[in-house]
């Protein structure tokens, strides 16, 4: 659990910097997660291994299309619980963000197909951030 939880956190940064238009590498990774580059190459080659993740030498870490779809999920589960947490249950804006961190990893489709529901397929997250259009 501990392992998918990671696996799920990196990816979730790595496509965050790719939104941001930054180029992904082992040095930026660590530099956001605040881990040292040999973890953040360890933890690389698991993803490339698990055919999530393209890399080679001298170039940009890339997602293979079930990497990314998985990352788009994950950040899509992120910003679902965020929103409902403010609109439904009336969270304050500031305190969603550590709740969702853990909620985020829950993996019933179910659930969240619910969520989008209620919250009626919106598109931003109360940080204004875009919500992907993911079907779970
Ligand atoms: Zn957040």
């Amino acid at each position: 659990m501990k392992n998918t939880k990671e696996k799920e956190h990196y990816l979730k940064e790595i496509l965050r910097l790719e939104m941001a238009a930054k180029t992904v590498s082992v040095s930026c990774i660590a530099e956001v997660l605040g881990v040292s580059k040999s973890s953040v190459s360890n933890m690389i080659k698991k993803l490339v291994s698990m055919d999530l993740l393209n890399s080679a030498p001298y170039k940009a870490i890339e997602f293979t299309p079930k990497g990314r779809d998985l990352a788009r999920t994950i950040i899509a589960k992120h910003r679902l619980i965020e929103s409902f947490l403010v609109e439904v249950m009336d969270f304050d804006p500031e305190n969603v963000h550590e709740i969702a961190e853990e909620i985020e990893h829950i993996k019933s489709p179910a659930f969240f197909r619910k969520v989008q529901q209620m919250l009626d397929n919106r598109e931003l997250d109360p940080h204004g951030s875009p919500i992907p259009n993911v079907k779970f």
